[in-house]
């Protein structure tokens, strides 16, 4: 009879496991040594705010607000909501704690779950983890430049492949209005052809349906004004001076004009990393800059620009591409009785306070058995302490990769444990 869970995880939540978390963990670890040398420090804020934080950051005609937020009320009645990306809840950080008054730019990074209601399938998820990043302070392309080569040197940093980079300017409060009326007129004789959710956008936001997936609209919005044709003179250079910046970094992006992301707060540059190995939800990470927001919450005129990266998508491209190193103990001791028990239990400990990997064998289990576990974990070398052993005070070793072996003194097992471990990765 096979054994039935009572419970499951939520639709769209899901554990990360071994051999994956070596995954994950691989990558947070390659992550915050690239964050170290561009001057990013962690920052770490609750998964709940209020809602109206997300929504008048978000904006609340976007997919997000509309239709995922994971939002409830707490036993006093307040509107609470998880967070579905990082960037409001680090704004408003940012302006609470009056990070304004330290020396600018001021740069943070995170890692996190964030949570969207979404139909659940490849790629997407209820409950995904972002490592994001937000940069506070600088006007200048030469910020948008620095996030967006930093973006290049994390993904680089763990060696993913096939990676292309679209950058766009969706303009500012001068140059947009006029560019939403020149794109109004385009499609308002068009508005038979857009799908539901486009003809909505059409009245609430109309750039939205640039970012369409629906085939139909696709198709109709060919030959629609770029809004790269309608920036004004302050977006224009600074998109210009963005991508001589690229150039010399000796990036290759794409200009995409379509490109105008679900979030309304950004102003000027959006980019995003999309891969040629994942399926339909192919976007690895995405950001841009929000020259308004850190006003909107309150606080000074602060420039910012940012970006978040989608960590199940990049765990996946690296299973693609290499699979997870799964870590495995250093030292496994194998023991037979209750005296060698003894002595195996006090030297698992002494190697552990070396700071290497030791488990035990079952000493009332037979030697056999034990081998077989040894085996089964991988561990790299086994010691062998039975009554023999015990009266001689030598143990003995076993090398599983290779069936090399030898004895050491057991008053000395732990630091030869040290020494082997050293010969074995040297060798
Ligand atoms: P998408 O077009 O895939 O819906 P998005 O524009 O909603 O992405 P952003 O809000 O820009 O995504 O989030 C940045 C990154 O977070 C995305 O590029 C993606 O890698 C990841 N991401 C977004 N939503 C999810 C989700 N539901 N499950 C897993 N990863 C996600
Ligand atoms: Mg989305």
């Amino acid at each position: 009879m096979s054994a039935e869970a009572r419970y499951r995880a939520l639709k769209g939540m899901k554990d990360v496991l071994p051999p994956d978390i070596h995954l994950w963990q691989k990558i947070e670890t390659a992550f915050r040594e690239v964050f170290g040398a561009y001057g990013f420090q962690e920052i770490r804020t609750p998964v709940a705010e209020s809602t109206d934080i997300f929504v008048r950051s978000i904006g609340e005609t976007t997919d997000i607000v509309e239709k995922e937020m994971y939002t409830f009320e707490d036993k006093a009645g307040r509107s609470l909501s998880l967070r579905p990306e990082g960037t409001a809840s680090v704004v408003r950080s940012f302006v609470e704690n009056r990070l304004f008054n330290l020396p600018s730019p001021q740069k943070f990074y995170y890692m996190g779950p964030m949570f969207r209601y979404e139909r659940p399938q490849s790629g997407r998820y209820r409950q995904f983890y972002q490592t994001g990043v937000e940069a506070f302070g600088s006007p200048q392309p030469e910020m948008d430049a620095e996030v967006i080569a930093m973006l290049g040197r994390l993904l680089g940093s763990i060696g993913l492949p096939e990676l292309v980079f679209q950058v766009n300017s969706i303009g500012c409060e001068n140059c947009r209005p006029g560019y939403k009326e020149k794109l109004l007129a385009f499609f308002g004789n068009r508005l038979e052809g857009l799908c539901a959710d486009c003809a909505r956008r059409y009245r609430q936001n109309p750039l939205r349906i640039l970012d369409c997936k629906v085939p139909g609209c696709v198709e109709l919005r060919q030959g629609a004004p770029k809004i790269t044709d309608h920036l004004c003179a302050d977006c224009r250079s600074h998109f210009e001076g963005l991508q001589r910046l690229l150039d010399l970094l000796g990036l290759s992006y794409a200009v995409n004009p379509d490109m105008v992301r679900g979030l309304d707060y950004y102003t000027r540059t959006t980019f995003e990393v999309t891969s040629g190995s994942l399926g339909a939800q192919n976007a690895v990470a995405a950001g841009g800059r929000y020259d308004r927001l850190v006003r909107e919450f309150g606080g000074p005129e602060t420039p910012a620009v940012g970006f978040a990266i989608g960590m199940e998508r990049i765990v996946e491209l690296l299973h693609q591409s290499a699979g997870a190193v799964v870590p495995a103990p250093d030292i496994f001791i194998a023991s037979m009785g209750g005296e060698a028990g003894k002595q195996s239990f006090l030297l698992a400990q002494q190697i552990r306070d070396r700071g290497l990997w030791a488990e035990r064998g079952d000493p009332a289990a037979s030697l056999k058995s034990q081998m077989r576990r040894a085996d089964r974990i991988a561990a790299r070398h086994v010691f062998i302490i039975g009554e023999e052993e015990l009266r001689s005070g030598i143990v003995r070793w076993k090398r599983l990769a290779d069936s090399s072996q030898g004895e050491v003194a057991l008053s000395d097992a732990a630091e030869s444990a040290v020494r082997l471990r050293g010969d074995s990765l040297s060798s």
